[in-house]
């Protein structure tokens, strides 16, 4: 089921909640909307589901125009952050909700409906739960109860809002992978909303990452990561070095590197940010003939696999962060106070008068 979204906005009040959003989600996809508290993913879901009306715009669900259709002729299924079960439900029951509400006509029969909500909490791994009540069970159980919930009515779009918001670090990264699996077992098409960055990248095939009611760029999970279309989108994921300087005569000069001025500012004079990834700065003992910058090395952080090394830019002042591996630290033998070359092997380069703020 491909979902079209085009030229949609929605204002409440005043305030413009999204501006012209423009997106097609394809068939079998799992797609997550990205961005910082109150930049409008949960509004863009909530009009995908059909539970809000958009002030413009279209909402197509494979190649049937669905912007005025009720959420339960769309065929999709939501979970929410707060996983509100039915307390006084045991946990077969709360799956088997859906099914049981359905029209007489269209009802399964009681030991069909029994059988398929059995299934649903096999599929997630809840097999020999069915008897409890929600009270009953973990975060993570009751997350797992939720999507069994809304697998049961077989929705073609599967609709997450921060579906594991409300749990620990680690069986959020357990319950991703485990949706992953589903998401890939059933075909279903997801669209799912997060402001975790991480949760995004690893779990979607592509990335919407939204701000101020807009989108900065759509993209795989490297695309944006690697190749950022905003100076937004690489602060929103991920740490980065930002250099102030200018543009000037087709050159760029970053803090006290100068290098060759970008392709889309060659002609410009203004004002310019360089950035840069913590892993994509080099450090070396000597100046290795590229552009270079000079720093003092003013902390190391030495646990595990990466090692962070904190500068200080010798004629900036400014703080520098970089990415090391193990054994490229053990081969410069760092020590805090040592002076040392810094270059960048990536360095984007933005006019400054672009908006970076998040
Ligand atoms: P969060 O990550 O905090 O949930 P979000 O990106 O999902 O944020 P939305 O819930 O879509 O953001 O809200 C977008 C903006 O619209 C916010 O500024 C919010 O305050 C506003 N908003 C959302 N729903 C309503 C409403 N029913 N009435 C008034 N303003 C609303």
């Amino acid at each position: 089921m491909s979902i079209e979204v085009s030229h949609i906005s929605k204002s409440f009040g005043g305030f413009q909640a999204l501006n012209d959003i423009n997106l097609k989600v394809e068939s079998g996809e799992l797609v997550a909307l990205l961005g910082p508290s109150g930049c409008g993913k949960t509004t863009l879901l909530r009009i995908i589901a059909g539970l809000e009306a958009a002030d413009e715009g279209s909402v197509v669900v494979e190649g049937k125009d669905a912007t005025n259709q009720a959420a339960r002729e769309r065929g999709v299924g939501f979970v929410f952050q707060h996983y509100a079960l039915f307390r006084h439900l045991s946990v077969l029951e709360n799956v088997a909700f859906g099914l049981r509400v359905r029209p007489r006509s269209l009802r399964p029969s009681n030991a069909e409906i029994k059988t398929k909500a059995l299934e649903l909490l096999r599929l997630v791994q809840l097999e020999g739960l069915e008897k409890r009540s929600p009270s009953e069970l973990s975060g993570g159980q009751r997350q797992r109860v939720a999507l069994a919930r809304a697998l049961a009515v077989e929705p073609n779009v599967l609709l997450l809002d921060e579906p594991f918001g409300a749990l620990d670090a680690q069986v959020r990264i357990e319950l991703r992978r485990w949706l992953r699996r589903l998401h890939d077992d059933l075909h279903m098409t997801s669209v799912f909303v997060t402001h975790d960055q991480e949760e995004a990248l690893e779990l979607a095939d592509r990335v919407v990452v939204m701000n101020k009611g807009q989108i900065e760029q759509i993209g795989t999970p490297q695309e944006v990561y690697e190749r950022p279309a905003s100076p937004f989108v690489y602060h929103f994921l991920g740490s980065v070095n930002l250099f102030h300087g200018r543009v000037h005569n087709g050159r760029a000069t970053i803090g006290s590197l100068d290098i060759a001025a970008p392709d889309d500012l060659i002609n410009t004079e203004s004002k310019a940010v360089g950035f840069v990834r913590p892993h994509e700065l080099e450090i070396s003992r000597s100046p290795n003939g590229k552009a270079t910058l000079q720093a003092r090395v003013s902390h190391i952080h030495a646990v595990g696999a990466t090692i962070r090394v904190e500068l200080v830019d010798a004629s900036t002042r400014e703080f520098i962060s970089a990415e090391l591996t193990r054994s490229r630290y053990q081969e410069l033998a760092l020590v805090v106070g040592d002076q040392v070359y810094v270059t960048p092997s990536n360095i984007r380069v933005f006019a400054a008068d672009l908006d970076f703020s998040i």
